[in-house]
């Protein structure tokens, strides 16, 4: 079935031609018939399952043919404003239409100049929206379509009263669209009151696409670096998403990868929005083939050909950890994963391996003598890991377990 089925405007076909979506995926065929009707809409998908365009090309056809005047789609992350307005740039290509995403992190003036031009759609994070609301630059009760995208994730981020604060300007009459990887109790308390009487369309499981292989690891702390490089040495040339859990972990890491020659980008919210979109841009565009990020990448993001995921840092929830792998896998795609699961190591694999505070036990009878430690050992303790990194290290220091 094509989307001329779907009874598509044909510059809206033509579209989607040059950006060769031939066929549309599932939630696609469920939802867009379902939005040019006016219904509300609940839907349960995840990315990766082309929901973007669902809505996408949804609103497209109803502003083309003046069934509504304006939308709004509320995103969770600046990355996804971005990411979601150059999707609907693109389906509505040949329609005219003025399409703006706004977002905070990014100097406020050049996004007002962009709406005072006139806006057909916009995309926007609840504060920054609320920010230019405020400064009048936008009527929020002029947008007679709404979609909540990633709603979900919006209220992890604690965007509740934000998002309400909107929702209660909107006109009465109006499309309203939820979109969520879940459907739990909160989320159904949010449509119980902004989206009445929706259809509701599940698409999939809960669970990771079958196109993605999963690898455990179990770990000690003091192997993950070591073992990390081993994996990248192994994947040369595949994109690869590196998960860590702090801010401050996954700028150290990029770091030492970068001093060990790898090309790698880190991405975390303590970065201006400039220099994360350049990150995101060259890491799309193969410029590094690395990126170290926070849970920041781990909804919504759409990476072309991202084939290895490394879960450094274990994800705090099983739904973080699904999202965080659905960055792989996507549109049917092969994607793997790997996860690193801290093992405590013994005492005995401290004393025998190349555990740093019990190195000096092995140089010659056991007894510390400071002028026995090598030129490396005598590092500082925070060059540990790099010590440990070194192939020679670890073979001039193998020596069988003493117990003492
Ligand atoms: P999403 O789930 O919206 O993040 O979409 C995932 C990816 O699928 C994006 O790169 C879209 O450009 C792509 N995509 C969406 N719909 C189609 C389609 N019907 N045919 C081919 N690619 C698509």
């Amino acid at each position: 079935m094509g989307f001329r089925s779907l009874g598509l405007n044909e510059k809206t076909l033509f579209a989607l031609s040059r950006i060769n979506y031939t066929k549309p995926t599932e939630v696609q065929q469920k939802a867009i018939p379902e939005i040019i009707a006016g219904n509300n809409l609940l839907v349960r998908s995840q990315t990766g399952t082309g929901k973007t365009a669902a809505f996408g090309i949804g609103i497209i056809e109803r502003l083309a043919g003046r069934k509504s005047k304006k939308a709004l789609i509320l995103t969770p992350t600046r990355e996804l404003a971005v990411q979601v307005c150059k999707e609907l740039q693109n389906i509505g290509q040949t329609q005219h239409l003025m399409i703006h995403a706004v977002y905070g992190g990014q100097g406020i003036e050049g996004q007002i100049d962009n709406l005072r031009r006139g806006f057909d759609v916009v995309i926007a994070t609840p504060g920054r929206l609320l920010d230019l609301s405020r400064r009048g630059v936008i009527r929020i009760n002029e947008f007679d379509i709404i979609v909540l995208d990633e709603a979900d994730q919006m209220l992890d981020m604690g965007f509740l009263d934000e998002v309400t604060e909107i929702l209660d300007q909107l006109p009465q009459q109006r499309v309203g669209m939820l979109f969520s990887a879940t459907l739990d109790d909160s989320i159904m308390r949010i449509a119980a009151k902004y989206v009445k009487q929706p259809k509701i369309i599940e698409i999939g499981e809960i669970k990771a696409a079958e196109t993605i292989k999963e690898e455990h690891v179990e770990i000690t702390d003091i192997d993950k670096f070591p073992k990390l490089i081993g994996i990248l040495r192994s994947h040369v040339g595949v994109k690869t998403l590196i998960f860590r859990e702090t801010k401050i972990g996954a700028s150290k890491l990029q770091e030492k990868l970068w001093q060990r020659g790898f090309k790698v980008g880190a991405l975390q919210g303590d970065m201006s929005q400039a220099k994360r979109n350049k990150t995101i841009q060259e890491f799309k565009e193969g410029m590094i083939s690395i990126l170290v990020a926070t849970n920041v990448a781990a909804r919504g993001l759409h990476i072309e050909n991202l084939g290895l995921i490394i879960n450094y840092d274990k994800a705090q929830s099983e739904e973080v950890h699904l999202h965080r792998i659905g960055r792989t896998g996507r549109m049917g795609q092969e994607g793997k994963a790997i996860n690193f699961i801290q093992r405590k190591q013994t005492l005995d694999e401290r004393m025998s391996e190349d555990h740093p505070d019990f190195a000096w036990m092995k140089q010659g009878s056991g007894v510390y003598s400071r002028s026995s430690r090598t030129e490396q050992e005598r590092r500082p303790h925070h060059s540990r890991s790099t010590r440990h990194e070194s192939k020679d290290y670890h073979h001039r220091n193998r020596r069988p377990a003493r117990k003492y």
